[in-house]
Order: C-alpha cells, then structure tokens, then sequence
C-alpha cells in the first residue's frame, strides 16, 4: 500500500519534470575584454525561481527513494530561504504538511512565500537553533527533516541526468569556447559546487571551479586553512550564500580556488547588471559575477580568450525592501560607491 503511493509520488515529480523546460544560458559581451565570453546560467526562471529548485526536487526524490517519506509524512526543514519556498512547492505536489524552521525575525515577504505553497512557519529565538528545532519536531510529529545542509551534494546526481553541469556544458556546445575556463558559483549548502566540480572532473573537462563566498562566512578559511572547525557567530548579510559553520555538503577538494569578494561589491554588481540585463537579481548572483569580472580581468591581461560560466541564482524582485533599498543598504551593507565606480562599462548586452 504504501509502495504504492511512493510509486505514484516518484511519478508525480517526474510528470512535474516532463513539464518543465530547461533554464536559459544568457551570453553577455565584454568590449573591455576582446574574446573573453561571460555566461550566466539563469536559474530564476524555474517554477519557483531559484535554483532551489532543482535542490528540492532531488531532495524529495532522493528521500521517497530512501523510503524516508511515505504518505502523510510531514516534511520539515531549517531554512528561512529559497529552499524553503521550493521544498513547500513539490510537499503541496505530493499532498505532504510542510513546516519551515526560521528565526523569528525572518522577512515578512519569505514568509508569504512559503505560506504560499501551503507550507507552514515554526519560529526560533536564534538561527544556531534551528537545526535542533528541526531535529526535535520531526521527531515530535513522526515526520522527516530533509537537512539540506547535509543531503546537498549527495542527492544530486552528479555524473549526469540532466543536473545542472551537464546542462551548462551542452548549450555552451556551439559557443566559440565551448569548454568554459572557469565557472564561478558561491556556496550556501555547497551542493550546486559539488556537482559542478565533481561533474568537470569525471568528464575530464579543462574548467577550473572557483567558489567565491561573502563576508561572514567560514568557507574561505576552511579551505584556505584546510579545517572545517572554524565557525562564525555572524551570519552573512547576501542571502543564500555564506554561513557561519563549514555545512556537510560544502567539499573543498572539488574546488579549485576561492575568491572572497566584498558585501558592497557583491551588491553594487546587482545595480551594474541591471542596466546590463534589464532586470533584477539577488545578491549573491552580485557574487558570482564580481568573481567572474576578476577572473575576465585578469585573462586578459595574460593576453587570453576564452568564456566564464556563473549563476544567476534567483530574481530580485524578493529583494526590493533590502537590497533595492538604498536606505537598508547604506545602513547593513555600506557605501557601494567606491565598488560602483570600479564597475566600468565592461559588458554589453547581446
Ligand atoms: C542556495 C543559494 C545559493 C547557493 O547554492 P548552494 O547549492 O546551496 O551552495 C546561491 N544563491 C541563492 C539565492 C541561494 O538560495
């Protein structure tokens, strides 16, 4: 009986897959750098617009595989982000209670997201205990807590089935470098890096993976220092990346370098894309995108062509009270100006 609603469940999510379409890989020139491409995985455009998307969806099938959730199961999860939005979207497909784990003072507009998907919010005082919290209700409630920080890079299946590398790699197949000397991703799990790592290297590709990260985070110092002890009492200001504890799923050795970029440079790269792109995206595609300008920077002064791949990780339409608002800005992130300045006409849209 139940066997059979694991099979129907498995199948639920494969016909929500059969109706999805694949995300864009848009090109953007730069005149500044002759012959260096930039390329920008938009993963805002899924469902449920970021490329937790594609996290929740391997999370579900991974955990109804492992027989972990069966009919009724209720689903928890710590997370006050976008994963949270996209886990609530596939437990409302398979008729499953969500309940979402959050600080209390998580933003009014996540929220209304998750209640949007019929997902429920469970508020804690401090976020160092949310895991706990989550450990401790699904327990409470028979249910099962998904931890994305530590099912990240194993429910994903990184050789292949259409996981988010190999779609890179076949529609960069006719671009003039279609082996991409870097991609450029940060790291809030560490999932979506160790797929892309791990696929390079099993397709032995030239690439060369660079993991940037914000400030507040401990993932630049466990790999420099090769220590994943070192913790935080910060949290990272750009949403989605960076975190105060080295999470199961961050993999330093599928990393070939790491870049630490600056809050104010991650959000001034935001305004400069938007006059690029026309529209808006969150802060830490503000990352990757100055980590992948370094790089452009300096291929070309080695006299080098070439093409850079990274993330546009979700919209930033979530973002207007925050990171669009230049009050909030100069009072959590600073003064962008000087960053603003150093962003030169380096790209045209194309
Ligand atoms: C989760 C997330 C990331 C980082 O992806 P991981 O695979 O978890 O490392 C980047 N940006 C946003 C907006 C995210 O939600």
């Amino acid at each position: 009986m139940s066997h059979c609603w694991t099979t129907k469940a498995i199948k639920e999510i494969q016909a929500d897959y059969q109706r999805s379409s694949d995300t864009h890989l848009i090109r953007l020139n730069l005149p500044t750098f002759p012959g260096i491409h930039l390329y920008l995985k938009d993963e805002s455009t899924h469902p449920t617009g970021s490329l937790k998307h594609r996290l929740a969806r391997s999370l579900f099938l991974y955990a109804l595989s492992n027989g972990w959730i069966k009919e009724g199961t209720p689903i928890i999860e710590s997370s006050s982000g976008s994963t949270a939005v996209s886990e609530a979207y596939f437990a409302r497909l398979l008729g499953l209670p969500f309940i979402a784990v959050m600080p209390s003072y998580t933003a009014k507009r996540k929220i209304q997201e998750i209640e949007f998907y019929g997902g429920k919010c469970h508020f804690v005082d401090h976020s160092a205990q949310i895991y706990a919290e989550s450990e401790r209700l699904a327990k409470e409630l028979n249910g099962h807590y998904m931890d994305q920080f530590t099912y990240a890079e194993r429910a994903t299946d990184w050789r292949g089935n259409n996981n988010i590398a190999e779609s890179i790699f076949r529609q960069m197949q006719m671009e003039p470098f279609p082996e991409p000397d870097y991609i450029v991703m940060s790291a809030g799990t560490g999932g979506t890096s160790a797929t892309l790592g791990r696929y390079i290297r099993y397709q032995g590709h030239n690439t060369k993976l660079i993991v940037v990260d914000p400030e507040n985070s401990v993932f630049y110092d466990c790999y420099r220092q090769n220590c994943c002890d070192i913790v935080s009492n910060c949290s990272s200001k750009i949403e989605g990346i960076g975190r105060p504890r080295a999470e199961p799923s961050f993999i330093p050795s599928v990393i070939d370098d790491m870049i630490q970029v600056p809050d104010c440079a991650s959000v001034a790269t935001i305004y400069w894309l938007e006059k690029l792109l026309g529209r808006k995206v969150g802060a830490s595609t503000g990352t990757n995108i100055w980590g992948a300008l370094l790089l452009a920077n300096q291929m070309h002064e080695r006299g080098e062509q070439g093409s850079i791949v990274t993330l546009l990780c979700d919209s930033g339409e979530r973002y207007l009270d925050t990171y669009y608002n230049p009050d909030w800005v100069k009072n959590n992130i600073g003064d962008i100006s000087l960053y603003l300045k150093q962003l030169p006409n380096l790209c045209s849209y194309k």
